[in-house]
């Protein structure tokens, strides 16, 4: 078998326009590298791209949540990323100089020769090589990639979860404090919410419940249960304020963690649901103003309210042990995979558009 010399890779061109182009593999030199893609982990942010909330307005190959193997690797960036070729990694959304400031801080997200233009599974095509996002055969690797290696023996699909459940121990543990005793509400059940309730429960919090809206959700929940959560709640069937305060005996969660989306009425219902003096992570968006919301409940309550968008390395790499001690059933959610030709209707359930999706979408252009 002769080796390819063009990828394979799904271009949105505009919203709703996802079509498969070939590009040609580019050369590595020193400093960069090619990964051949094995699985891509898909989120709300895939589908917000596709019907276009998101989309940035030229072309380009999305797919952020990229785990694959070295194919070809320069002398330098084996030895700047600490790899080498034939290794698996997963690749982070941001690119970092390691030089400026920001990157000093370890803040990558605001690097000054990077920041948001040159997030992967973002970037445009008219960009050389084309190929910097994940629904692809195989993924450029520019030399301020960031890598992640993947523990021996996780499997590439269940290492694309490094991103739902970084963001899960960052927004659920590492930014409240969470620890031994806490009594935690998650609000939202999809993979993000059942990494948060993994990730609190592993830092030993005493009591998680979690919150989903609707019958859709209802797999989800049942799904939250065997992660560990102690108590699920459909709001549309109960108050969870109530159902919280009867379940613990407690005035309260002592942390609070929104990763719902499009629902305008989690923001009330988090700091509702947080006890006097203690904080609510807000990492949900809704994209309009919340209704019924009195911002003196905060004032009385005197509570701690972070907002939460990005993830660190530290939290990444503490997500992919947690995923290969196979502590949580990761290995056993509801999940598709999908080819290139099968993604945009998968993209279109997660949209909310039919088919109820599965809570794990992923890519495997090795299916294709
Ligand atoms: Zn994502
Ligand atoms: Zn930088």
């Amino acid at each position: 078998m002769t080796a390819p010399t063009h990828a394979r890779a799904l271009v949105l061109e505009s919203p709703r326009h996802l079509v498969e182009q070939s590009f040609e593999l580019p050369e590595i030199g020193a400093d960069d590298g090619l990964l051949r893609v094995e699985a891509c982990g898909l989120c709300g942010t895939d589908h917000e791209q596709y019907t276009g909330q998101l989309h940035p307005g030229r072309p380009f190959v999305p797919g952020h949540e990229t785990v694959g193997i070295i194919e070809a690797l320069g002398e330098r960036a084996a030895a700047r990323w600490g790899v080498q070729r034939g290794d698996r990694v997963a690749v982070q959304v941001f690119q970092a100089c390691r030089a400026c400031d920001a990157c000093r801080r370890g803040d990558a997200r605001h690097c000054k020769r990077n920041g948001l233009a040159t997030m992967y599974g973002f970037q445009g095509t008219e960009v050389p090589p084309s190929l910097w996002g994940g629904y692809a055969t195989h993924h450029y690797l520019g030399p301020d990639s960031m890598l992640l290696p993947v523990p021996e023996g996780l499997d590439p699909v269940l290492a694309t979860a490094f991103n739902p459940l970084g963001a899960g121990i960052q927004w659920g543990v590492s930014l409240p404090g969470t620890t031994v005793g806490d009594r935690v509400a998650v609000l939202g059940p999809g993979i993000r919410g059942l990494s948060v309730c993994a990730a609190a429960k592993d830092a030993g919090a005493d009591f998680v419940m979690v919150t989903g809206a609707g019958s859709r959700d209802h797999p989800r929940l049942e799904a939250a249960a065997r992660f560990g959560a102690d108590l699920v709640v459909d709001v549309t069937e109960e108050d969870p304020v109530a159902a919280f305060r009867r379940a613990t005996g407690s005035g309260g969660a002592s942390i609070v963690v929104d990763v719902t989306a499009n629902a305008p009425a989690a923001f009330a219902q988090g700091v509702a649901l947080t006890r006097g003096g203690g904080t609510f992570v807000v990492a949900g968006t809704r994209s309009q103003p919340t209704p019924d919301f009195h911002a003196d409940h905060i004032v009385y309550k005197e509570l701690r309210i972070l907002g939460a968008l990005g993830v660190d390395t530290d939290a990444y790499r503490a997500a992919l042990d947690l995923l290969a001690s196979h502590r949580f059933p990761f290995a056993e959610l509801s999940r598709q995979e999908a080819a290139l030709d099968e993604v945009e209707p998968l993209l279109q359930a997660m949209a909310g558009e039919g088919e109820t999706p599965p809570v794990h979408g992923v890519v495997r252009p090795i299916l294709s």
